[in-house]
């Protein structure tokens, strides 16, 4: 018999929502109860102090949090964030999704996150540089290139990976490259790595474009969020013939019905660093930009940004999950009822960023690296079988594709626990 185990520890609404789904998930395939809670639960966890010499001398302790979900299919795998909004559930949360999103796509890896509680817009080169390092010293013996490869999330970036892996590197005596993925080029990231996920994101709502018979050169899109993710996604589509018509950060929301200048919203961002007082489209609310009328809506920041105060008032015609858990299950519901808006669920979606990831560890691992070019078609077509895999069980099942996609990550998982039995 068995019995559930309720976390005290990872509590919060996001990793409720992410509990919630699974057990939807693990009832529409009838997961066995002896491998239920085993799936469900994340293996482990780190907490750690982070004290950091601020520039004025004094010194500033953050908390820092590493959650290792699944390592039965191998090495576990997933981003770090730096947010000032970061909590462990959320961290729970967010590598459970790594683990269906990995397992999905047929990656040979389990599923993890990593997070540190501070705005990192508030720290300092070296600051930033100092807290980041000692968030790797603080993980050398919980991470490993065949343990637990780290990697870019929201608020980190390739400089951030490279500290990372010298630190790591300089710990273990030799260069480790494989310990995280995401790194600058010149020790050993991919190329096409920096571009993965919005390209991911672009060519997967251009094939359900296509399924939907939508012309591109007639598809309007709204994208919220325009950090590495948005804006890559909004490079991409605009060239394959999109119009982008809305684009946002925390700072503020801008729309232009005629199509934002991308190259002029990207350099504005370079020297003012944030959207605020772009001048170049006309200034929304965050809320208007999600309820804009156009042809796909990207939410690419962010979870719990469509919820049930929105969904009903969504005018898109695709909503394409950039970003991971961005959907309520609430917004799901009403989304799923009202039947006239496609979804392109997050582990699906945004599944390209980790794919590259993998890509540049086998690199690192076989010391042998590949062109842009290859990388981007090996990457298009893990995409393509992981595309035909959902659809193919949406039209088995009758499941919603959000289902067809969780189940298809949750039943491999379970099906590698089982295989490999329960050490006694
Ligand atoms: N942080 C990204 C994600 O949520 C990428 C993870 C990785 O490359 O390991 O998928």
């Amino acid at each position: 018999m068995s019995k559930a185990i309720v976390s005290t520890l990872y509590d919060s609404d996001v990793f409720r929502m992410a509990c919630r789904q699974f057990d939807k998930a693990a009832d529409a395939i009838s997961l066995p109860e002896t491998i239920r809670d085993r799936t469900k639960y994340p293996r482990r966890c780190l907490a750690v102090a982070l004290p950091v010499k601020r520039d004025d001398g004094s010194v500033t302790v953050f908390e820092g949090y590493r959650v290792q979900h699944n390592l039965s299919t191998g090495p576990a795998k997933g981003g770090i964030r730096f947010h000032q909004s970061v909590t462990i559930g959320e961290v729970a949360a967010l590598a459970m999704w790594m683990s269906w999103k990995c397992s999905l796509v047929g990656l040979p890896y389990g599923g993890a996150k990593g997070g540190v509680v501070v705005d990192p817009n508030q720290l300092s080169p070296t600051e930033l540089e100092h807290l980041s390092r000692r968030y790797m010293q603080e993980m050398v013996n919980f991470l490993g290139p065949h343990t637990d490869v780290a990697a870019p999330d929201v608020g980190t970036n390739e400089k951030i990976m490279g500290w990372m892996m010298d630190t790591y590197s300089n710990h273990v005596g030799h260069i480790s490259p494989a310990i995280v993925t995401g790194k600058p080029i010149a020790i050993g990231g991919s190329q096409g790595r920096r571009e993965a996920t919005g390209a991911g994101v672009a060519y997967l709502v251009k094939k359900y474009l296509a399924d939907m018979k939508i012309p591109l050169g007639k598809t309007t899109v709204a994208i919220q969020g325009f950090g590495n993710v948005g804006s890559e996604t909004a490079l991409a589509l605009s060239a394959y013939g999109a119009k982008i018509v809305a684009i946002s950060d925390y700072t503020g929301a801008f729309y232009n019905p005629k199509g934002i200048d991308l190259k002029r919203a990207l350099t504005y961002l370079h020297y003012q660093k944030v959207l605020r007082d772009f001048d170049g489209a006309e200034p929304i609310t965050n809320e208007q930009l999600l309820e804009l009328k156009c042809t796909v809506l990207i939410p690419a920041a962010l979870e719990r940004v469509i919820t049930d105060k929105n969904a009903a008032k969504l005018q898109c015609r695709l909503l394409a999950e950039a970003a991971n858990g961005p959907t309520t299950n609430a917004a799901d519901k009403i989304i799923e009822a009202r039947g006239d808006i496609e979804l392109i669920p997050d582990v699906l979606c945004n599944a390209g960023g980790v794919i590259v990831s993998y890509f540049e560890w086998l690199q690192n691992l076989s010391n042998f690296y590949w062109g842009r070019d290859e990388v981007l078609t090996k990457l298009f077509g893990v995409l393509d079988k992981a595309k035909a895999a959902v659809d193919a069980q949406q039209d088995k099942f009758k499941f919603s594709r959000r289902l067809a996609a969780l189940t298809l990550g949750i039943q491999r998982v379970a099906d590698a626990k089982a295989a490999r039995g329960l050490f006694p």
